[in-house]
C-alpha cells in the first residue's frame, strides 16, 4: 500500500499542500507542534500588486490573484469563516523624489494595469487581497485534527526522514539552501472611522478590520531575531499609524514573526532526491498568501511528481 504523504509543518505552506492533497484524494499525514510561533498566525495575510520602495510588480501576482481568491472562496464556503477581502491600496510618496520615481514608473504597463488613479499625495492601487491567514490555518487544523490527519508534535530537524517540510523560519535538514531570516513586529490596537477596505500603506502599512481595529506593520530586523517586541519596534509602528491616519492609535498591542527567504527572493520548492523522500516548500518571505496556494497546487496536481513546478522556484536551483 502506497504510504501517506507526510507533511511536517501546518502554516500556510504545509495547510495549502495538504489541502491540494486533500483535495486530489491523495492521502497525507501532517505533524505540526502548534501555531504559537507560526508567521501564518502574526502575519496580516496582505497580497499586494506593487510593492517595496521602487513600486516594484510582485512576483507571480497577475497571474494567480484570480486563481487563488477563487480558492480562499472555496475555503470560506467549506469551513464557514470569512477569510478573504477585496482592498485597495492608498500609496502615499514619501517624499518629492520618491513621487518623480513612482510617477516615471506608472508609464510601465505592467505597473500601470493596477494604478487606479493619482493625485498630490499619491496613487490608489486596485486588486489586492487581505487574507487572514491565522484563521485559515486554525480552521483547518480544527478539521484535521477531528479527522486524525493531524498529529500534535514535533519532529526534529536534524534527523533525516521521508517528509516535506514545511516549517517556516525553521531550519530543514537539507544543507546548501541559503536561507535568509528577518523578524517582523507588528501592533493592532484601536482607530475607528476608516474606510475599511482601505489599506494605507507609506513604506509601513496600517490594515482596517471591520470591527474599528487597525493592524500596523511591520518592521525588519536580520539581526534580533530573538525578541519579541522590542521598544523601537513598538515605537516605530506607534509614530506610523499615528502618521498614516492623522490621529494616534488606541491600546496599541504587538507580536512578532519571523518570515524567511532567499537571495533571489523566490520561494524553495521540490523534491531533494530522486527517490522522491524529502521535499521542501518554504521561502515565502511576506507573500505566502499568494505563492503558498498557487504553488502548492502546482505541486500536488500533478501527483506530486513536480515536473510542472514553475522552474524559478525549483529547489535544484541550489545543487546545479
Ligand atoms: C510581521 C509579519 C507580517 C507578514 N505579513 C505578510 C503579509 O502581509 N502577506 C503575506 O503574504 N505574508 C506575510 N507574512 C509572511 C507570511 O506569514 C509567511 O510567508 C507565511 O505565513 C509562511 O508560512 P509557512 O507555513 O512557511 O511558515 P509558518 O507559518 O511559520 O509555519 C510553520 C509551521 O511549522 C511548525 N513547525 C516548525 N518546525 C517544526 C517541527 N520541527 N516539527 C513540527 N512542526 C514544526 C510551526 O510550529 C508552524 O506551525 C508576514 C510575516 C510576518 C512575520
Amino acid at each position: 500500500m502506497k504510504q501517506p504523504i507526510r507533511i511536517v509543518g501546518q502554516g500556510m505552506a504545509g495547510s495549502m499542500l495538504a489541502w491540494h492533497c486533500e483535495r486530489a484524494g491523495i492521502e497525507f499525514e501532517l505533524i505540526d507542534r502548534g501555531h504559537a510561533t507560526a508567521a501564518s498566525r502574526v502575519g496580516v495575510g496582505l497580497v499586494s500588486p506593487l510593492t517595496g520602495k521602487r513600486l516594484a510588480p510582485t512576483w507571480r501576482f497577475s497571474e494567480w490573484r484570480d486563481e487563488v481568491l477563487t480558492m480562499y472562496r472555496e475555503l470560506e464556503s467549506e469551513l464557514g469563516l470569512s477569510l478573504v477581502r477585496e482592498m485597495r491600496i492608498r500609496r502615499f510618496y514619501r517624499d518629492a523624489k520618491q513621487r518623480e520615481l513612482f510617477e516615471s514608473r506608472i508609464e510601465k504597463p505592467e505597473i500601470a494595469a493596477w494604478v487606479d488613479g493619482l493625485d498630490d499625495d499619491g496613487l490608489w492601487l486596485k486588486g489586492a487581497l487581505q487574507v487572514e491567514t491565522g484563521t485559515l490555518i486554525a480552521g483547518l487544523r480544527k478539521r484535521w485534527r477531528q479527522q486524525g490527519c493531524l498529529v500534535e508534535g514535533v519532529v526534529p530537524t536534524d534527523v533525516e526522514g521521508a517528509a516535506i517540510w514545511c516549517v517556516g523560519a525553521e531550519r530543514v535538514p537539507i544543507r546548501g539552501i541559503p536561507w535568509g531570516p528577518s523578524r517582523g513586529e507588528l501592533i493592532t490596537g484601536r482607530l475607528e472611522g476608516l474606510e475599511e477596505d482601505v489599506v494605507l500603506n507609506d513604506g509601513q502599512w496600517l490594515l482596517p478590520q471591520e470591527d474599528g481595529r487597525v493592524r500596523v506593520g511591520s518592521t525588519f530586523d536580520r539581526d534580533d531575531l530573538v525578541s519579541k517586541c522590542t521598544d523601537a519596534g513598538q515605537s516605530q509602528l506607534i509614530a506610523a499609524a499615528e502618521r498614516l491616519a492623522g490621529r494616534p492609535i488606541q491600546g496599541a498591542t504587538g507580536d512578532s514573526g519571523l518570515r524567511v527567504t532567499v537571495p533571489d527572493g523566490r520561494p524553495v520548492v521540490g523534491w531533494v532526491d530522486a527517490a522522491r523522500t524529502q521535499g521542501v516548500f518554504a521561502g515565502f518571505a511576506a507573500k505566502g498568501a499568494l505563492w503558498a496556494p498557487a504553488l502548492a497546487r502546482q505541486w500536488v496536481v500533478d501527483g506530486l511528481d513536480g515536473a510542472k513546478l514553475d522552474p524559478e522556484v525549483r529547489l535544484g536551483r541550489f545543487f546545479n
